[in-house]
């Protein structure tokens, strides 16, 4: 199960379920706690949410990364998990945030766009789809619980514009809990290296695959064709392909007859 939240382990605790109840909540410039929840924070970052932050700043991928994010190796399969850094000052503050609040508001992380409910999906493979339920995180110094608005799940997830990003998220967690991943079996360091680049490089993997025999060996639709040259949500679709086709066994991707047959 995936807890797709900002969520320290220490306050799990807290996570109350929601089922079909609404909850009373709402942030704004009005709060006396408003931004005091942006620092300190273990901010996994998914690579929709990579692509997102990378565009708003108008920073390449690359250099998003050097500036923005720290690396982790997933012990048991070496997934690489990216989580945003945050400052070096004393209150661990997320680099993005101003007095006025949040400076990438628009294309702010999942987890920050889903705070106060928390997520948790497990893939049912079965009927090859994300089954999802919803908690409340209902922390001490977030003064947002006492505020008059309520809202239902269905109601937050529209407010905060998460359709498209659980849209694109679940796409990624089909790949993170995939049978073949999670089998005991290791990502070699160049597996890894692949890994991490389709899912959080796309400006490097969209010249690795112009550049080499990707376009010779695969048959693209035309909407992926033209993703290879522009067009980053679509590369990250189908970088997911490839890495489904490559890592997982899984049929999504055509290879051209002459390849198969090694011509
Ligand atoms: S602590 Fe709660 S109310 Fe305060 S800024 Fe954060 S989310 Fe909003
Ligand atoms: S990205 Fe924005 S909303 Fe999220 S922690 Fe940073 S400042 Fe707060």
């Amino acid at each position: 199960m995936t807890l797709e939240n900002t969520a320290p382990e220490e306050i799990q605790s807290l996570l109350k379920p929601l089922e079909g109840e609404s909850f009373a909540f709402a942030c704004h410039p009005g709060v006396p706690c408003f931004t005091e929840c942006c620092r300190d924070l273990k901010l996994l970052l998914t690579p929709y949410d990579v692509l997102r932050l990378k565009k708003s700043l108008a920073l390449d991928a690359s250099d998003f990364h050097e500036a923005h994010t720290r690396t982790e190796f997933d012990e048991q399969r070496g997934f690489p998990m990216v989580f945003l850094e945050m400052r070096e000052d004393a209150r661990k503050t997320c680099p993005f945030v101003s007095e006025k609040g949040c400076r990438v508001y628009g294309d702010r992380p999942a987890a920050c766009r889903t705070y106060p409910i928390a997520r948790a999906t497990r893939m049912h493979r079965s009927h090859d789809r994300v089954q999802e339920d919803y908690y409340v995180l209902e922390e001490e110094h977030c003064r947002g619980f006492q505020e008059k608005q309520r809202w239902t799940v269905e109601e937050w997830i529209k407010d905060q514009g998460l359709d498209h990003y659980h849209e694109m998220n679940n796409q990624w967690m089909e790949i993170i809990t995939h049978p073949r991943l999670n089998q005991g079996k290791r990502l070699s360091p160049q597996q890894q290296q692949m890994f991490f680049l389709a899912c959080y490089d796309l400006d490097k993997f969209r010249r690795f695959i112009s550049s080499g025999r990707f376009l010779q060996i695969f048959e693209l639709d035309e909407k992926e064709v033209k993703a290879v040259e522009s067009g980053d949500e679509d590369l990250l679709k189908l970088s997911f392909k490839w890495i489904r086709f490559s890592f997982c066994g899984d049929p999504v991707l055509k290879m051209r007859e002459k390849t198969q047959n090694g011509q």
